[in-house]
């Protein structure tokens, strides 16, 4: 098969702007400060499945060992013929193909009982099974590839701790320099110390995740870095493949429902944007529907697309949606010195970088946004444990939020649900303390 080089651009997501740039330019946003879409002239031919499918068996081939460049037909950027090992080799970033490698969904009983669905019903896929332990890695590989592209050599981010761990483990590798901006003293111990290990240059900001984002964003542009948050659309073009494994999977018959954690809502945006891409090359006949869990106390999303603030329903209205709405939101906040406040630091989120692509996910998809507590993300995360499997406490999320929206009947008790789980346990107390309180619903206490 010859490789797939149907011609790739960046283009602006506001439909009275359009601005495009050639696929080369190392940019976040267009000149207007609208963010930015990876678009491809033409799909790759539906019998590439086969392909995939293929490479599974992959014969030593790292890219087809990758779970993200083993879909490669999907988000060649790059232009290069994706048959072509040299190519590949030359041009793609790769931890040796372990990333997205492990990450598919498993059936997990005791989670699908707690959540009340039916236990074949219900798929929980662990990213956190990757390189740095969470999805980041699977968007990291392809940011990173075209940083190597444009010829950078320091990648700059801003982080709840994830994002951290996986550019630095990305930068060490690639010989490339990390520059790490953190809100001091609000990331977990085990995602900061690999961020250390992996060589990364640490930046504290006194202040939330928000800021920290604004001031490497600032830093960036001036000091010439190539920034690896969210907003990079090449990092969505990564994140496209954790949908492409749980469908590849599930034999590309599409569940009712997959269900995401909300932070900055890369996670969203990227599944929105592969399903939009699945469906219109006809790949898929039928959308599933997504659902995102903010935690309560960082609830940004979930308000505007409520009605919660000012009693509208926030939506993406043709790619025009109310964004003055979405400051006054934000200006509330600040004149009320709210900052968001959960447990669970990686979705501490209260300034979502991507929350239009996030809406444009919604509209494509016909999505809903709930919330939970922190209390029901530990017995998500729990449950999920007595599974024999790994996930952090905003993973949780995950689960709680289909408990909570199987009980309002909003998911049906018989719909095939595939949720995310975002990353593997990285806050070693947070089970220790869960598991010594017996008031915790799958607490089991030490015995002296
Ligand atoms: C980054 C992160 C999130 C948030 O994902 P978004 O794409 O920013 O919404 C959720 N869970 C974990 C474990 C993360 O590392």
């Amino acid at each position: 098969m010859d490789g797939t080089r149907t011609g790739a651009h960046l283009e602006c997501i506001n439909p009275k702007c359009l601005l495009r740039y050639e696929i080369g330019e190392a940019r976040v946003e267009c000149e207007k400060g609208h963010l930015l879409d990876v678009r491809y002239a033409q799909g790759p031919h539906v019998r590439t499945k086969d392909v995939f499918y293929r490479r599974r068996n992959s014969q030593g081939n790292i890219f087809d060992e990758s779970g993200v460049w083993r879909f490669r037909e999907l988000l060649n950027f790059c232009q290069i013929d994706t048959e072509d090992a040299q190519a590949c080799a030359s041009v793609l970033v790769s931890l040796d193909g372990a990333e997205g490698r492990q990450a598919k969904p498993y059936r997990m009983s005791k989670a699908a009982e707690f959540a009340g669905v039916a236990s074949d019903g219900l798929w929980l896929q662990p990213e956190g099974y990757n390189p740095s332990g969470s999805f980041k890695d699977n968007g990291m590989t392809t940011a990173v590839t075209h940083a190597r592209m444009t010829g950078a050599d320091r990648i700059v981010c801003a982080s709840t701790g994830n994002t951290s761990a996986s550019a630095g483990m990305f930068a060490a590798n690639e010989g490339m320099s990390c520059d790490v901006y953190i809100p001091a003293g609000q990331i977990a111990p085990g995602k900061l110390s690999q961020a250390y290990q992996f060589g990364a240059q640490i930046i504290e900001i006194d202040g939330n995740f928000d800021d920290a984002l604004q001031q490497s964003l600032t830093d960036a542009r001036t000091g010439g870095g190539y920034t690896v948050n969210s907003i990079n659309p090449f990092r969505i073009e990564g994140q496209k493949t954790i949908p492409f494994r749980a469908l590849e999977y599930l034999n590309w018959e599409v569940p009712d429902w997959i269900v995401y954690p909300g932070g900055a809502l890369g996670n969203t945006s990227s599944c929105g944007k592969a399903l939009m891409e699945l469906y219109e090359w006809g790949w898929i006949k039928k959308m599933p529907r997504i659902a995102v869990i903010n935690a309560e106390g960082a609830r940004t999303l979930s308000d505007l697309y409520n009605g919660a603030f000012e009693g509208t329903e926030l939506r993406w209205n043709a790619g025009l949606p109310d964004e003055d709405a979405i400051a006054r939101y934000y200006a509330g906040l600040d004149e009320r010195g709210e900052r968001p406040r959960t447990k669970a630091t990686a979705i501490q989120i209260g300034r979502p970088a991507n929350i239009l692509k996030g809406l444009r996910a919604l509209e494509m998809t016909d999505g809903i946004v709930s919330t939970v507590s922190d209390a029901e993300m530990l017995d998500g995360m729990s449950v999920v444990g007595l599974n024999g499997f790994d996930c952090e406490m905003a993973s949780g999320a995950t689960v709680a939020g289909i408990k909570k929206l199987v009980k309002q009947e909003v998911i049906k008790r018989d719909d095939v649900v595939v949720g995310i789980l975002t990353g593997r346990q990285k806050d070693a107390m947070l089970p220790v303390q869960y598991h010594q309180d017996p008031a915790n619903r799958f607490a089991i206490p030490p015995k002296r």
